[in-house]
């Protein structure tokens, strides 16, 4: 049977109608396939009673829990666009990206219901109850009949805004359907599978590739609210696969309890949306027995690459572009496409692309190549193997006296000397050389670092011209909550001279 809508995804899902889709544990409910598909009928007319029609937006500012994933299913089942917003935004923020999407409803957090909220509310608390959940009570299961075909728009996601302005990334049930379908096979999706869920839901990875990948595959979902290492140590044994940020994997390997116990039951443990250092991944493996499959993907193009399910994953990459994706690295200049180990711009093809960004028709131009593929805005390099390599965002590339520097080459050039927890680099205007190279640096616990002794470390393994002008220590590197070091930021706080 074809499946070209999450509609038809969720229908078909090769599961008992009884199975369990979401298990929730702190204090987060369970649902079984028929439960949630039933709430989210129910939901659906709460929707529709409050003036949501297919192609409105209904934006979603809640803490986690599983109605609101049940929410998400509702928008779909009428056609409306879901909006998931960071439940951190502050004020500005909000008002700006409510202004931006025009939403005809917000389903808000009662806690965090800001000021700005000028719109017409309903309400859903971290426990899953509110005036949503009391409103969907007295409605039928049955949804109302809506029919989406696979270039009916699903949801609006705001890119992560490490850089720029966040612009919302409009996204079809064909996008994230056939990347639903493409993980699920690719990764060995099957009903007995488990997944340990602690990451947010206002983000593609935790609320389309976890949620939309146990659908496709039949599994359920261990919802968490958050990531916390006491609950994976707890839960895991039970569970056969988790997603993560990189940030969740160096935090587990920080507490000595974790190990091969905690692992015994997984079947693949998975990492993306920020880099994965090769060194965390060998030790993952030591420590463990378990191979970390790094995958890359955007809110604008789901994923792209993927280490494989099967063969060989290797360490400081982010696979081969999955089947039916077409992904390749082009010169900057020319567009011309490079062969392997050409450094250059990452552009990428296929039914999981992504059509625009709203209201932004002035984008396409820049934004899509004349043969319809997307700019990325990542700079990468494949290997002889076609595994891909991030080398760092565009923006992020420093030229420094004129001669490229990758942040990434120099970020692992330190994070291999002795006493370094983590680096970031990046690029300061500089009167003589346009930009300089300073790294931001972490020590390791104990640890006391020379800046100086540490230049001249990396005097021996580097070019003179890429090694940083400047060594900041700094207790923590700014993250935003899906682990991206926020390079802006750096920029900003280490302009001035020191
Ligand atoms: P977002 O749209 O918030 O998911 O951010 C997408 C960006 O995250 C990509 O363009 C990459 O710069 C970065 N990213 C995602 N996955 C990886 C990965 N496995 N390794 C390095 N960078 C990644």
């Amino acid at each position: 049977m074809s499946t070209h809508t999450l509609i038809e995804l969720f229908e078909q899902h090769p599961s008992a109608p009884l199975a369990p889709f979401i298990e929730g544990i702190e204090g987060l409910s369970s649902y079984t396939y028929d439960q949630a598909w039933s709430l989210a009928g129910q939901m659906a007319h709460t929707l529709r009673a409050h003036r949501v029609a297919s192609g409105d937006r209904v934006a979603v500012q809640v803490a986690k829990s599983s109605e609101a994933i049940i929410a998400y299913l509702a928008c779909l089942r009428i056609g409306a666009i879901l909006v998931p917003l960071n439940p951190g935004a502050t004020e500005s923020e909000l008002e700006y990206l409510l202004g931006d999407a025009e939403p005809v409803l917000v389903i808000a957090d009662p806690l965090l219901a800001a000021a700005a909220i000028d719109r017409p509310m309903l309400m859903l608390d971290a426990h899953g109850c509110g005036s949503l959940m009391d409103d969907a009570a007295t409605r039928p299961v049955a949804s109302p009949a809506f029919l989406p075909t696979a270039e009916t728009i699903a949801a609006m996601v705001y890119t992560s805004g490490t850089t720029g302005r966040p612009k919302g990334a409009v996204v079809t049930h064909r996008n994230l359907t056939s990347n639903a379908l493409v993980l699920a096979r690719e990764w060995g999706f099957v009903p007995a599978d488990r997944l340990l869920h602690m990451l947010p839901m206002f983000h593609v990875h935790g609320l389309f590739v976890a949620t939309n990948c146990t659908i496709a595959g039949g599994g359920s979902m261990v919802l968490a609210p958050r990531f916390d290492v006491d609950v994976v140590l707890r839960e895991m044994p039970r569970c056969t696969v988790m997603m993560g940020v990189p940030t969740f994997y160096t935090r587990l390997l920080a507490d000595a309890r974790f190990g091969r116990a905690t692992c015994a039951n997984a079947r693949v443990i998975i990492s993306g949306s920020a880099p994965l250092l090769a060194a965390t991944h060998r030790q993952f493996e030591q420590r463990t027995g378990q191979v970390i499959l790094e995958r890359y993907g955007m809110s604008e193009t789901s994923m792209l690459t993927s280490n494989p399910l099967h063969g060989e994953r290797k360490p400081g990459t982010v696979g081969p572009a999955l089947p039916g994706v077409s992904v390749r690295v082009v010169d900057p200049t020319t567009g011309a496409p490079l062969g392997a180990g050409g450094i250059g711009d990452i552009e990428v093809a296929g039914p999981n692309v992504f059509s625009g960004y709203w209201k932004r028709p002035d984008l396409n131009d820049t934004e899509f190549t004349a043969d319809g593929f997307f700019r990325t805005g990542d700079v990468g390099t494949f290997d002889a193997d076609g595994y891909l390599s991030i080398v760092g965002r565009e923006k992020d590339l420093i030229i420094s006296g004129g001669l490229n520097v990758y942040p990434k080459e120099i970020e692992e050039a330190l994070d291999a000397q002795p006493g370094v927890a983590a680096s970031a680099v990046v690029g300061v205007p500089d009167a003589d050389f346009g930009e300089a190279v300073v790294a931001v640096v972490v020590a390791a616990p104990g640890a006391v670092i020379d800046t100086g002794a540490l230049r001249d470390a990396l005097r021996q393994v580097l070019a003179a011209y890429k090694v940083p002008k400047r060594i900041h220590l700094v207790t923590e590197l700014p993250h935003n909550a899906m682990g991206k070091v926020e390079k802006a930021k750096l920029r900003s706080t280490y302009s001035l001279p020191s």
